[in-house]
């Protein structure tokens, strides 16, 4: 039980070899969130041992997906802290001593079986149906014939020795007692062949050294913390209390994927999620607060967040929740903050979804202030934005020909309540939009008209859209002479039955 007067000290330890994922990315969130709560430290460790797969942009994924939600930690790369390094590979020499230290001491062994002999090795156990295990050979070299394979320049590597009876247990705070039989456990690599620990040896190592109370991390962990628990016991420390937390599942309970929607939270960024709204939504992959509450602001989860709380079932990642969540966000949120919210989206290329190319950037944050109230509470996305607002922007709009009657309207009924609303356009002042609203609804009564019979064919005329936010606001904020202009050209798309090319 983690009593939240007690400071934890919790890493988010990623591997820069892809983009993180949603799941990744709840693990550095759960962190954070357990750090704040406990007025602990947040700690964030760069995995890159594997140079093989190591990727820059996935590094630069990392810091942006943790700067994106907000989520700053105490120390680590770039910030640095009182255990600098935080990157892996720039600590190799503290795992090769490490290493060699359990040599030393009897725990580990040299080896030097090619990684042809282990292919065979392999291939001969799935011929005899046993399971694929190294047999423990290089306990029998000597250190002569380890001496003379290294001047061969055959690989060497160093194997923790495993006991091969017994068994190991430790206590998940999630899933409770877990134990694994040694049967399931062979002699395995600490240390590769070109000097670089395996990602057990050297996270088992950091997290002591940095003094980490709790690792938390995705489920799919846990079948190797019984050799993480081996590494602890070969040095003689103590292991950190362990946190696994629930693999994500899409709504059709298979492994998430590309097929569920965005898998990295910087993809729900650009899509147009709310920052606010993806953290919330990510707090509750596999854990809740205990009763029915789903919107939480960050404070609230940070309080009420408990390790306790996590689920040992999957979570499922329902993308229609998010984006209703989104919804609820956008809607919550200030003026201010909106507009702050849209106008990346609103400014970027027309042909990556922004507003058409022909409106000036950057983009007249005034105007946008005005117009913004008028789609608040429709917007579901950010993204949406542009195609909501963009008769605001531009100069002129081209509506077809048969958008424009309303209900039942023949095209000469909405020729003619097109011209009359043209001629009051010329003439009405103020333009406001309770006055417009009061001379419009006049000049349909004059016309024998319904209100809506007269208005649809202006709101066509005017936004290019059938559907717009409320008419007379919208006229208002488009202003007189363009509404003149647009009035006009839908007469004339009438009359010539076409839209102008
Ligand atoms: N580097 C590992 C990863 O990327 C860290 C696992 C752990 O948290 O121990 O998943």
């Amino acid at each position: 039980m983690t009593s939240s007067t007690t400071p934890v000290r919790v890493r988010y330890a990623p591997s820069p070899t892809g983009i993180p994922h949603i799941g990744n990315i709840r693990t550095a969130l759960f962190c954070w969130v357990l750090a704040r709560q406990t007025g602990g430290q947040f700690i964030v460790r760069i995995e890159d041992t594997d140079r093989a797969r190591y990727d820059n942009s996935a590094e630069k994924a990392i810091f942006e997906s943790l700067d994106w939600l907000g989520l700053d930690y105490d120390e680590g790369p770039i910030k640095g802290g009182p255990h600098a390094p935080y990157t892996q590979s720039e600590r190799q020499q503290k795992y090769v001593e490490a290493a060699l230290s359990l040599v030393e001491s009897g725990h580990a062994y040299f080896d030097d079986t090619t990684p042809e002999q282990l292919d065979a090795l392999r291939e001969r156990q799935r011929a005899a149906k046993q399971p694929p295990r190294y047999d423990g050979r290089g306990r029998h070299r000597s250190p002569g014939e380890i001496e003379e394979s290294r001047k061969a320049g055959l690989p060497i590597t160093v194997r923790l020795k495993v006991a091969e009876f017994g068994s190991v247990s430790f206590q998940d705070t999630v899933r409770g007692k877990v134990t694994f039989d040694l049967k399931e456990i062979d002699d395995f690599v600490i240390l590769k062949s070109d000097q670089m620990p395996t990602y057990h040896l050297a996270h088992v190592l950091d997290d002591h050294a940095m003094g980490i109370t709790h690792v938390i991390r995705g489920d799919e962990w846990i079948s190797s913390t019984p050799r993480h628990l081996m590494i602890h016991q070969a040095f003689g420390i103590e292991p950190p209390i362990y946190v696994h937390v629930p693999l994500i599942l899409g709504k059709d309970r298979s492994k998430l994927s590309k097929r569920h929607g965005a898998t990295s939270a910087l993809e729900y960024r650009d899509r147009g999620f709310m920052q606010d709204a993806v953290f919330n939504f990510i707090s509750l992959l596999g854990w809740s607060p205990g009763d029915d509450t789903e919107i939480m602001n960050r404070d609230e989860i940070v309080k009420r967040f408990s390790i306790d709380r996590i689920n040992d079932s999957p979570a499922i990642f329902d993308s229609e929740k998010l984006e209703w969540m989104n919804g609820v966000y956008i809607r919550n949120t200030s003026k201010e903050h909106l507009v702050e919210a849209v106008l990346p989206f609103l400014e970027r290329p027309e042909s990556e979804g922004g507003l058409p190319d022909s409106v000036v950037r950057p983009i007249d944050r005034a105007y946008l202030e005005r117009v913004i109230p008028l789609v608040h509470e429709r917007l579901k996305l950010l993204t949406e934005a542009s195609e909501t607002l963009d008769f605001f922007f531009v100069d002129s709009v081209n509506p077809k020909a048969e958008e424009l009657p309303g209900r039942n309207m023949d095209a000469e009924m909405t020729s003619s309540a097109l011209a009359s609303a043209l001629e009051l356009c010329k003439t009405v002042t103020p333009f406001e939009p309770q006055h417009l609203e009061s001379e419009y609804r006049a000049l349909a009564e004059k016309m024998e008209m319904k209100p809506g019979q007269l208005f649809s064919p202006v709101r066509v005329a005017t936004t290019g859209k059938v559907f717009a936010p409320p008419l007379f606001e919208t006229m208002a904020a488009i202003g007189q002479d363009r509404c003149i202009e647009r009035l006009e050209n839908a007469v004339e798309i009438l009359r010539s039955g076409a839209t102008a090319p």
